[in-house]
């Protein structure tokens, strides 16, 4: 019945989120123009799009699963393996939670500056991690806090 879309969806994470032709900045261009933020936004929105076709996969599997394992013993395993997948979404909902806020602070023209100092957080950085806040240093540092202080 549903077969073609499990072919189709145990592909997980064949297809890269993140990829993306990287931006080539002009001599001078100033930071977060109208062309960078577009650039952001269609990779943050891309991100989205394959985040949320995994949850919705992550939900169907467990659905679909459910009702194969009469046996308890069965059930069992199934259960353990049916927690790793709801730790799974739980970190794909924070992710998802990330990339929205990171594409509202795009439509508020407030994306790509660190939130400790203001600094540029610098197009290199965010298309690494595009929903990174801090930049380097302040990451750095508090990297070194919470090492210090648990
Ligand atoms: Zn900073």
């Amino acid at each position: 019945m549903a077969k073609a879309k499990k072919a189709k969806a145990s592909k997980k994470f064949d297809v890269d989120p993140l990829s993306f032709t990287p931006y080539k900045e002009k001599k001078g261009e100033e930071y977060m123009n109208e062309k960078q933020e577009a650039h952001f936004r269609s990779i943050l929105e891309k991100w989205r799009q394959t985040l949320m076709e995994e949850v919705d996969r992550t939900v169907h599997h467990m659905k679909d699963d459910a009702a194969n394992f009469p046996d308890p013993n069965d059930r069992a395993s199934q259960e353990t393996e049916f927690s790793i997948e709801l730790r799974t979404r739980d970190r794909e909902r924070k992710l998802l939670k990330k990339i929205n806020e990171a594409l509202d602070k795009l439509d508020a023209h407030e994306y790509g500056y660190c939130e400790s100092c203001g600094a540029e957080i610098g197009i290199r950085r965010l298309e690494a991690r595009p929903t990174a806040t801090l930049c380097i240093e302040c990451k750095t540092l508090e990297e070194i806090r919470e090492k210090t202080y648990g």
